[in-house]
């Protein structure tokens, strides 16, 4: 299904990944960016998993180590009771996820400061539409399940005498404080919190008075999974990313799960392509919602389970005997992708942890 006319609604990670895949296998690309080139930023703490942002960079053909700021070793999780976790990091690192997602698109037509919008948008010029606008999801209907939690940052220079990850879980599953190190005594501060007390951020700037902001930046991050997002389609318009609930909910990390769910979209389309019939004409068959539908509902079942645990812990309601079943589901599932998370996954640590919250 080569040569068709594909429009991408948002810059971030997700759209400039497809961008860059979708006119390497031959579409016409055209992205669509709300922010002016100058100010558009990645708004992101920019930790990730280096096994999964290798493999995605591979593909995209970029060398993923030009891109890193940071290897972790270990991360340090002060928990509400007072006691301190660390975990092992296994390929948790910070990369410069703006210059990542800026030269994916190098080649690609941008046309930035243009907010999509479903009255204004020109929808018959394309094939398909992508909305990869994240949280606003422009194009798509709204999810009456959806579920967002507020969140900002600083990124920060000449910051002294700490150079690992560190968090805060707050109690009641209500959010946590981040510090992400970056390159040269800079790194990410900020914090999400459903109560938006941000806990830390204060206290960090106290400990800190050497650190300078560079600059401030938030938005709300979604926490609802994809079973709680749909519809994932409106007319030719198709959701991928974040935009559809494709973020991992009891951390709000989305860039490993938004480019899954970009090689998901590819995988389909390429199947689509293979299947030949009615379609549009173009070389091959419809883009297969259903196996797309399906696709995503499968990768990120589980994600709905981890949801559930922090929703119960947000209300007080969460019993490690009555909920043993969405416990061992998280743990199971997070285990077996320990190096897609880039720490270890430990049943203990991970049970002291939801009883600390
Ligand atoms: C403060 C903060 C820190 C985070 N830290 C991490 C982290 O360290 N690790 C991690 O994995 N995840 C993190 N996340 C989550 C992660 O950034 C997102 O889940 C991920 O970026 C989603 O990718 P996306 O491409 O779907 O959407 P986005 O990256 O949000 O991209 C959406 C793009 O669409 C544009 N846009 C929006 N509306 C329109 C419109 N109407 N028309 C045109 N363009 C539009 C936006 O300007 C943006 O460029 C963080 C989120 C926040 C808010």
């Amino acid at each position: 299904m080569a040569g068709l006319n594909i429009a991408i609604a948002g810059a971030g990670v997700a759209g400039s990944y497809l961008g860059h895949m979708l006119q390497k296998m031959g579409h016409n690309v055209e992205v669509f960016e709300s922010s002016k080139r100058e100010n558009h930023w990645a708004v992101c703490a920019w930790g990730a998993s280096r096994h999964m942002l290798e493999k995605f960079s591979v593909q995209a053909d970029l060398d993923f180590d030009d891109y890193i700021f940071h290897v972790g070793k270990s991360l340090r999780m002060d928990l509400p009771n007072n006691s301190v976790e660390y975990l092992d990091l296994i390929g948790l690192v910070t990369y410069d996820k703006h210059r990542w997602e800026h030269d994916l698109l190098k080649d690609v037509k941008v046309t930035y400061g243009v907010r999509c919008t479903s009255d204004t948008f020109p929808f018959e010029k394309y094939d398909y539409i992508i909305d990869c606008t994240g949280l606003h999801r422009t194009l798509l209907p709204r999810s009456e399940q959806d579920f967002l939690i507020p969140a900002y940052e600083y990124l920060l220079e000449n910051v002294k005498g700490i150079d690992e990850f560190q968090v805060i879980a707050y109690a009641g599953a209500s959010g946590y404080f981040w510090y992400f190190p970056l390159d040269r005594g800079r790194g990410y501060m900020g914090a999400g919190d459903i109560k938006k007390k941000y806990f830390g951020v204060k206290e960090f700037f106290e400990q800190h008075p050497e650190a300078q902001i560079v600059r401030k930046i938030g938005r709300p991050i979604r926490l609802a999974p994809p079973k709680r997002m749909e519809p994932f389609f409106s007319g030719k318009v198709i959701g991928v990313g974040e935009s559809i609930g494709c973020v991992f909910p009891m951390l709000g990390e989305g860039i490993i799960p938004s480019l899954i769910c970009c090689d998901i979209f590819l995988d389909v389309l390429g199947n689509s392509a293979k299947s030949g019939g009615t379609g549009n004409g173009k070389g091959g068959g419809k883009f297969d919602t259903n196996r797309y539908r399906k696709m995503v509902l499968d990768r990120f079942g589980y994600y709905d389970d981890v949801y559930r645990i922090i929703r119960l812990k947000m209300e007080g309601k969460l019993s490690t005997i009555k909920h043993m079943g969405l416990m061992m589901s998280m743990y199971r599932h997070m285990k077996k992708e320990e190096k897609r998370f880039g720490f270890e996954i430990s049943l203990d640590k991970m049970t002291r942890l939801v009883n600390a919250l």
